[in-house]
């Protein structure tokens, strides 16, 4: 989802941002043009990290796989709901659908406790059921491991309301210019259950897909995730059912609805010699502006078949939505609100893609491949989705607008690495790690390029993770693993440094007449190759914990290549003094 930046550019922020320039600024006069590099960096990691939230039931009862959750496999969902626009209300039946992993007695799906539970159905029984926070734990009849069942949740409710979506989740009741309703829902980290009762972790996808029949007022279009099977009509009571399906597996965050004057804009895509459809869905007034500006879809859906396999949901095909927020990765049903401008979008930061794509529906489209199709197994490897997506952007600007341009962007891109928190968060709590996963984690892949040091290795390392692990689940351990065996280089120290630690490594170094000293403070064994020049030459070092020198011609002028390394750098005249010990 979500670019996060968001609190960055946030009023108070831009205050702090200026004071610190013009702090910056007088500095910079005061003391004049210092040749120390690094200046326009992230911020400075705190000695001790920042605690991760506390852990509480709700997050144990929602991110643990505890055997109630793992005794169940999900197959299918069919969601069916009423929706009152008026009331802000929606009433409701879901269909799961399962094979039994393990004999049960009792299974826990997940329903915010703001819903009402009205049942819960299997065999024509009425089930006895038992609420924990937002989990609600059922009494079935003995189930036996390999049995397919199929139970049914009734439920009713006014589901939470976002108040800053797509961060903040909920349902956004809006009206659009002409003053008529538009509604849509957004759930990544707060969870489907807020508005349908599931399974609701990140590892267990509806293997065949899921159907959604949403009935709504009859002046509203509504849309949803895949494709649309059927529209009905209740004349007397004014209303109309629409069901969409998807037949893959798809993210429970995923299944979205969108309620408004939508119009269809059609286009087609050619690819690998066969011509696929594209059916967009935007507000009625926004047709002829879409049918051009959505046109840039199909060159980035080029862009990452080319280099990450093609795309999963062919089937269940690719449509862009306008909503009122920003925008979300609903798969299938990409939701879009950046303003149709690819230099000024919504937020002011999303012009920092040149004016060669719209940032946000790249972005978003980018989690079709990274998110939606390779997932992470736990939330707290969500810088599979937000890394990958932003790393992907880098790669986009590369591809079209060449390296230096693709460095410009990420060192702008750095400034807003926090460093308070390690990437990966802890697992089986519902912990969500956003955070640095966004810049951080494509800065690391931005690093492991360049440590790597030879680009066919590294973009086939990419693409066949991407392919390989189409509509899977993976860790970020995974990803390691695939590094060894594509290099035959163990990397394990220089992941543990990046995603487990909150602090990137520090090269200290000096400078002093004929030599130039070096060293890693990192973590112990930490040994990541570097490059720096040497008047304008290339050369390879590789800085331990102890402190090295190499020859250099005086007054050489040294740079070290830290727009291609996420490092820390430190002049430290010390390092004689170590050298001599
Ligand atoms: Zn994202």
């Amino acid at each position: 989802m979500k670019f996060q930046l968001y609190n960055y550019y946030h009023p108070n922020n831009i205050i702090k941002l200026i004071r610190s320039f013009c702090i910056q600024f007088i500095l910079l006069i005061t003391i004049g043009c210092n040749s120390e590099q690094n200046r326009e960096t992230m911020a400075m990691p705190p000695d001790e990290p920042e605690s991760f939230p506390k852990l509480t039931e709700r997050n144990r009862l929602l991110g643990d796989l505890l055997p109630e959750r793992t005794c169940y496999d999900v197959k299918h969902y069919m969601i069916n709901m009423d929706i009152d626009v008026d009331k802000k209300y929606i009433k409701g039946f879901v269909d799961i659908s399962a094979s039994a992993e393990e004999n049960f007695t009792s299974l826990q799906f997940d329903l915010a406790r703001k819903m009402k539970l009205n049942g819960v159905y299997y065999l024509d029984q009425n089930l006895k059921t038992a609420r924990k926070k937002d989990a609600v734990f059922v009494e079935f009849p003995d189930v036996k491991k390999g049995d397919n069942f199929t139970f049914r949740i009734e439920y009713e409710g006014r589901p939470l309301e976002a108040k800053r979506p797509p961060w903040d989740g909920g349902f956004v009741w809006e009206k659009d210019k002409k003053g008529r309703p538009y509604v849509s829902v957004a759930c990544e980290g707060d969870g489907a259950g807020l508005w349908w009762p599931l399974k609701d972790h990140i590892a267990d996808e509806p293997d065949d897909g899921a159907t959604m029949t949403f009935t709504v007022p009859e002046e509203l279009f509504c849309v949803s995730n895949g494709r649309l099977l059927d529209i009905s009509s209740d004349i007397k009571n004014k209303k109309k059912s629409y069901t969409w399906s998807v037949n893959n597996p798809i993210n429970n965050y995923n299944i979205s609805v969108q309620l408004g004057h939508y119009v269809s804009v059609l286009d087609t895509i050619n690819r690998n010699g066969q011509t696929d459809t594209l059916n967009h869905y935007v507000l009625d007034y926004h047709e002829e502006v879409a049918r051009n500006h959505f046109k840039q879809a199909k060159k980035v859906i080029h862009f990452f078949e080319k280099y990450f396999g093609d795309y999963q949901w062919w089937d269940d095909g690719y449509k862009l939505v306008e909503v009122s927020y920003l925008g979300m990765e609903h798969q299938s049903a990409v939701t879009y609100g950046n303003n149709w401008d690819n230099w000024r979008g919504t937020r002011s930061w999303t012009s920092k893609y040149y004016g060669i794509v719209d940032g946000l529906l790249f972005h978003e489209t980018a989690h079709e491949w990274w998110g939606n199709s390779i997932t992470a197994i736990d939330p707290a490897h969500m810088w599979i989705h937000e890394g990958m997506a932003v790393y992907s952007e880098a790669m986009f600007i590369e591809d079209q607008l060449g390296y230096n341009v693709m460095v410009d962007f990420l060192l702008d891109k750095r400034k807003g690495i926090r460093n308070k928190l390690p990437i990966v968060g802890p697992r089986n709590q519902n912990y969500w790690a956003f955070g640095d996963s966004y810049i951080k984690g494509a800065w690391i892949m931005h690093t492991l390029r360049h440590v790597i040091d030879d680009d066919q290795i590294w973009f086939n390392i990419l693409k066949s993770f991407a392919v390989d692990n189409a509509k899977g689940h993976v860790s970020t351990e995974d990803f390691l693993n695939y590094v060894i065996n594509h290099t035959g280089y163990n990397y394990q120290i220089i992941f543990y440094q990046y995603f487990y630690t909150h602090k990137p490594p520090t090269l200290e170094y000096y400078q002093d007449g004929t030599q130039f000293f070096y060293l890693w403070d990192a973590v112990s064994g930490f040994n990541m190759p570097i490059d720096i020049n040497v008047n304008g030459v290339e050369r390879r070092i590789v800085p331990t914990k102890d402190v090295q020198e190499i020859e250099i011609s005086e007054f050489s002028v040294i740079r070290v290549r830290d727009w291609e390394f996420l490092m820390i750098l430190k002049n430290n005249p010390d390092l004689i003094k170590k050298d001599a010990s």
